[in-house]
């Protein structure tokens, strides 16, 4: 995998990561390309999780592979959709390669269902918990330009923003 592969990644504030992201149509072209580049770009960072809004592509795909140390095992999620949720909650330390080396417990519903379409036009569905089940709740907010600071409080939010724009800064000024 070159570097001419990757993408680069959106940081906060960028608006776009603010912003809903478009169903992608059936059959698009730029989608195998685009998800092959967002899994290149996630291995990586790396993450276990990349949408495209972080990579400025205003559009309903993921791609997800919650461990990537082992054999990979990557997941493209074309125009995911959560189908349900369990009543269960679970906490666990959610970070984000649009707020990079910044960590909060975040609390989710513990399992959830669900449902998109992948490369070949199939559709698919899992019923995940654990770590999987974070993550895909995690990527699937980023669709419609939530992110997981906005599952904590507002104390602990402005504190890790306003730590990530004086990190963000302090490399700026250092490249
Ligand atoms: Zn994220």
């Amino acid at each position: 995998m070159t570097d001419a592969n990757l993408l680069p990644i959106l940081f906060v504030p960028d608006p776009r990561l603010r912003a809903k992201a478009k169903p992608v149509q059936p059959a698009d072209p730029r989608i195998p390309a685009l998800a092959e580049r967002m899994l290149a770009t996630m291995y990586k960072a790396p993450g276990i999780g990349l949408a495209a809004p972080q990579v400025g592509e205003m559009l309903r795909l993921v791609v997800v592979d919650v461990r990537p140390d082992e054999k990979r095992d990557p997941i493209v999620l074309v125009n995911p959709e959560i189908v349900a949720l369990s009543k269960e909650l679970s906490t666990r330390e959610e970070g984000c390669l649009s707020l990079p080396n910044q960590f909060a417990d975040v609390t989710r519903p513990a399992r959830v269902k669900v449902r998109w379409t992948d490369l070949t036009g199939a559709k698919r569905e899992v019923e995940a918990d654990g770590l999987l089940a974070a993550c895909l709740q995690h990527e699937l907010d980023h669709l419609d330009g939530v992110l997981f600071v906005d599952h904590i409080s507002a104390l602990k939010r402005n504190m890790l923003l306003r730590k990530l724009a004086k990190e963000l800064k302090a490399k700026e000024r250092d490249q």
